[in-house]
């Protein structure tokens, strides 16, 4: 169950209000990476989750991302209020100013509607772990964007907090998946195919106009990978057990 404190989870304070800045905000309000989908892919993925412990992370941190959504939306709507009475400033974001009266909604920076695509939901709690270190990993990003192009201080500091507190979350879920113990590359039960598994196909090739050919790293080298030069040219170069 939830209950709403009247209280934001962290200060809000906006010098002078920049209704451009404020659009930018919504990409983390109403956006792919933003609060309410970081909020709505945990808490459904904890739903699905039969493990107590699990469940109970997934469940702490979706809320948590709750009380994020009023603090970016309460500072998105900080920025964009003075667009309602202004027909210059109603020019950052027309959406907001003629369909919203200034106000937020779930939209991204460019206008385009939340979407539940954007939420990762597999019913495997490893899988669904993965895609929750990625989605903070992209939410710290666009906090950091965020910042970057913001000059008012009190708006930096709210979006310091946000960012902070999705590093804090990026480390529960890479300590909640290391102690599955489960190989990195086990996924699911049904094991890949034996030698096929260990082919690198080397389908770009050529030299480009810098002069780069064929690049060798840890990805693709001996160690970790048989080569298959231009798969597409010699089909008979993928081997696979048995054949
Ligand atoms: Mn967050
Ligand atoms: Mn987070």
């Amino acid at each position: 169950m939830y209950h709403h404190v009247k209280k934001l989870m962290y200060t809000v304070k906006v010098g002078d209000p920049d209704p451009r800045f404020g659009k930018m905000l919504l990409e983390q309000f109403g956006g792919a990476n933003g609060e309410l989908a970081a909020a709505m892919q945990y808490s459904i993925q904890g739903l699905n989750c039969d493990d107590p412990g699990l469940k109970d992370l997934l469940m702490d941190i979706g809320t948590e991302e709750l009380s994020h959504l009023e603090v970016i939306g309460t500072l998105a709507r900080m920025h964009l209020k003075p667009t309602k009475h202004d027909r210059e400033l109603a020019d950052a974001d027309p959406l907001v100013a003629v369909c919203g009266g200034g106000g937020v909604n779930l939209f991204n920076s460019a206008g385009n509607p939340w979407t539940a695509d954007y939420l990762k939901i597999t019913g495997e709690i490893d899988v669904d772990l993965r895609s929750n270190i990625a989605a903070e990993a992209r939410a710290k990003i666009v906090n950091e964007r965020l910042i970057d192009y913001c000059d008012d201080p009190g708006s930096k500091d709210a979006l310091q907090f946000l960012m902070t507190r999705e590093i804090t979350h990026l480390k529960a879920f890479m300590l909640a998946l290391d102690s599955l113990d489960k190989p990195p590359l086990q996924i699911g039960l049904i094991p890949p195919t034996k030698g096929l598994v260990e082919q690198y196909f080397n389908d770009s090739t050529g030299r480009d106009d810098e002069g780069n050919e064929d690049m060798v790293g840890p990805w693709n080298d001996k160690k970790a990978f048989r080569r298959v030069d231009n798969p597409a040219f010699s089909p008979e170069a993928m081997k696979v057990d048995g054949d």
